[in-house]
This record gives C-alpha cells, sequence and structure tokens, in this order.
C-alpha cells in the first residue's frame, strides 16, 4: 500500500466507472469521474447475472466466488444508495432436445462442476404459460441487477460530491494535472487507443426489449435461447441479440417480430405482446471473453485499463474492479494473468 492514497482519475461512468468508482469510495480514495455522455452498454444492460453457460451445461467462469462477490457488493451499494438493486430470480432452461435434457439431468445428478449450479425441475412446478416439451431445468441462483439505477443514482452521488464531470479523454490526454493515476472505463471508447498496443476489444452489438404480454409469465427468468426477464411491473426484458458485423448502437426494424417470435415459442399460448421499448448497445469484448486490466505500458504507468466486461459485466464486475484497484494500490503484484493485457499474442508492451 503507498503511504498516501492517489487520487485517481476514473474515466466512464456505466457499469465498470461505477463499481470502479465505489472500490475507492470504500477505501476511502479520493477520485473524480469523467464520462462524455456517449452511449454505454450499461444503459441497454438487461442485468442477469447467471452462474452457467446454457450452450454446453458448463460454469461459468469462477462463477461461484464472483456472483457470492457480486450478491454482497450490490447489497453492500444498496445500502449506501438506499435504493433495491440485487434481485434473487430464478431460470428456467426450456430444455431445446431429449439430448440436451440428459445431459443436464446427468450433470445435475453431481460429480460435475456444474452440478452445484443446476436441478431438473419438476414439471408440475412450471408456470402455466410455459411450454416445454422436452422439460426444464433450473437454476436457482441466478440474480438481476437493475444496472440503469445503480449507474444512474450512483453519478448522482458523485455529482452531489462534486466528483463527477461530463468530459472526454483519451490515452494521448495521458494523467490530468491533479491525479495519480487513471483508470480507463470507457468500454468500447478504449477501441483505438488499445489497438495501439496490440490489444483488441471487439464490439458485440445487442439488442433488448420490453414488452408487455396479455397475460402474466410469472416471476422466473424463462430462457429458450431467447429469455424474458420479469421486471415486476407486468412487463418483460427480452433479448438478446449478438452480433459482430454492426459497431454503431442501432436498433434494426427486423428484431423486435424476430425477439418476440423466439420468446413466444415457449409459451403453451400465442398471445398478443406490446413492445414498448427497443434498446441496443455494444457490449465490450475480447477474444477469451475475459476482461482487460491492469497496466499496458511502461512507459505509462499511471494508465490502469478496466474494459472488456463482455456480455458478463454484472457478475465479473465487483471481483474485477476490486482486482484492478487492488493492483492500483499495491495490494497485490499485477492483476491474475487471466486477465492481465500480457495474455494476448499481439500484445505489444512500449
Ligand atoms: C443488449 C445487451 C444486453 C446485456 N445484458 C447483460 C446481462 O443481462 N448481464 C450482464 O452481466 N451483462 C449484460 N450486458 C453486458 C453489459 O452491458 C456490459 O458488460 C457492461 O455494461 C459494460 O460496462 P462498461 O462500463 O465497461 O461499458 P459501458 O457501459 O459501455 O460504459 C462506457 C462508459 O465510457 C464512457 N466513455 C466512452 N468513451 C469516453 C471518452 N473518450 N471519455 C469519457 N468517457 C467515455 C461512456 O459514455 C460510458 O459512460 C448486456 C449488453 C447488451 C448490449
Amino acid at each position: 500500500m503507498p503511504l498516501t492514497l492517489p487520487h485517481v482519475l476514473v474515466v466512464g461512468d456505466g457499469l465498470a466507472g461505477c463499481l470502479i468508482a465505489w472500490e475507492l469510495h470504500f477505501r476511502g480514495c479520493s477520485f473524480a469521474v469523467w464520462s462524455d455522455g456517449s452511449p454505454a452498454a450499461s444503459d441497454v444492460a438487461a442485468g442477469m447475472s447467471n452462474p452457467v453457460s446454457f450452450r454446453r451445461i458448463l460454469p461459468q467462469w469462477n462463477a461461484r466466488e464472483q456472483q457470492d462477490e457480486a450478491r454482497a457488493r450490490y447489497q453492500l451499494i444498496e445500502s449506501h444508495l438506499g435504493t433495491s438493486l440485487w434481485r434473487n430470480v430464478p431460470i428456467v432452461r426450456i430444455f431445446p432436445n431429449q439430448e440436451y435434457a440428459d445431459l443436464w439431468a446427468e450433470r445435475a445428478a453431481g460429480g460435475h462442476g456444474v452440478s452445484p449450479f443446476i436441478e431438473v425441475m419438476d414439471l408440475a412446478n412450471l408456470h402455466k404459460s410455459i411450454k416445454a416439451p422436452c422439460g426444464a431445468g433450473l437454476v436457482p441462483d441466478a440474480g438481476w441487477v437493475n444496472v440503469v439505477a445503480l449507474t444512474k443514482k450512483s453519478r448522482s452521488k458523485w455529482q452531489e460530491n462534486g466528483c463527477w464531470e461530463q468530459r472526454a479523454w483519451k490515452m494521448d490526454d495521458g494523467c490530468p494535472e491533479g491525479f495519480d493515476a487513471v483508470v480507463d472505463c470507457r468500454g468500447i471508447g478504449a477501441v483505438e487507443d488499445l489497438a495501439s498496443f496490440g490489444l483488441e476489444l471487439r464490439r458485440n452489438h445487442g439488442e433488448v426489449l420490453r414488452v408487455k404480454p396479455a397475460v402474466e409469465w410469472g416471476e422466473r427468468i424463462v430462457n429458450n435461447v431467447t429469455w424474458a426477464l420479469p421486471l415486476g411491473d407486468g412487463t418483460y426484458r427480452v433479448g438478446s441479440t449478438h452480433r459482430w458485423d454492426i459497431h454503431e448502437p442501432i436498433c434494426l426494424d427486423k428484431t423486435p417480430e424476430a425477439l418476440m417470435e423466439g420468446v413466444s415459442d415457449a409459451r403453451t399460448h400465442a398471445q398478443e405482446l406490446e413492445c414498448l421499448e427497443h434498446r441496443a448497445g455494444l457490449r465490450p469484448t475480447c477474444f477469451d471473453r475475459r476482461p482487460i486490466l491492469g497496466v499496458v505500458s511502461k512507459a505509462q504507468p499511471h494508465y490502469h485499463a478496466c474494459v472488456g466486461w463482455g456480455a458478463r459485466g454484472v457478475t465479473i464486475g465487483p471481483t474485477v474492479s476490486r482486482w484492478t484497484i487492488e493492483a492500483l494500490l499495491g495490494e497485490r503484484k499485477a492483476v491474475p494473468d487471466e486477465v492481465n493485457p500480457k495474455r494476448f499474442p499481439t500484445f505489444t508492451e512500449n
């Protein structure tokens, strides 16, 4: 630990900038947050925290540790903001075919890394609106974070404390006067600067809807590849899409119909869906789905990256923010190898 705590500039106030600022706040470190107001993935994020990768029925990266830390951290922030942010919301996974159902049942029975996270559902316990001809599984320990409320309320708090400014920053600006370190939380705003170190941050375009079914769909998230997340007011977040060929956060005309069709496939009766909202964002993503954290250049030791949170920012955020700040404060020698820029075969440290 340095004898005097550094004064830190946090650039970006999406989820990454927000959690980094809270990490500094809880440690009594002084900081300022700058954001240029460009579109943020965090304004679109559905906010789900799911410890299971459904494609191959595997646990997510460090699933247990990260989810436990995430829940505790959001609950602590809740107590400071005086608002509810985290909700436990189990996920019902509709099995696409018998082979998948058999593999799920085998793994749910025990002896696999994913076993502690999954159960086979008794079909009598399915909500009456759900259609699951091959059966369904349950992920009881899943959650939802109201990311928009979290980032908005945190921004208001920093504004009240006089430590938030609408202001752009780029690497060429260096460490602005009065600061000892910069933490880069610009999401895809960091693409060009990181490319000059051989670090490719990809833009993963995604869209979500908010819909209102004529008859309610229950209180669990239902996933049949397309998912529907209950927002608690009779409306549901529905998503999402993933495309690598669109580099602007634009809404495509054909997406609402496709997503509504997808989500309706999991329901027993066709019913009218009202689309209330359609939004798009760009997930900042790395080749191996891990973030880029820490120092990237010996010539710029003040610069600490905290970008590339991909599609799982809600769950990994609290842990990777802590790692970033521990490394910045010298509490750990460096961030773990799995999130270190050095893991990129193309990395050119200069
Ligand atoms: C459709 C969709 C659904 C998603 N659903 C989920 C989900 O259910 N669960 C989950 O965990 N994750 C989800 N995500 C992913 C999640 O949104 C991201 O992991 C997370 O929000 C990334 O946060 P970030 O702060 O790194 O980036 P962003 O939220 O993009 O924030 C970047 C910030 O930097 C600012 N900025 C950019 N350039 C500059 C500059 N030059 N100077 C100053 N400020 C700058 C921007 O204004 C913004 O404030 C979803 C994403 C999308 C698009």
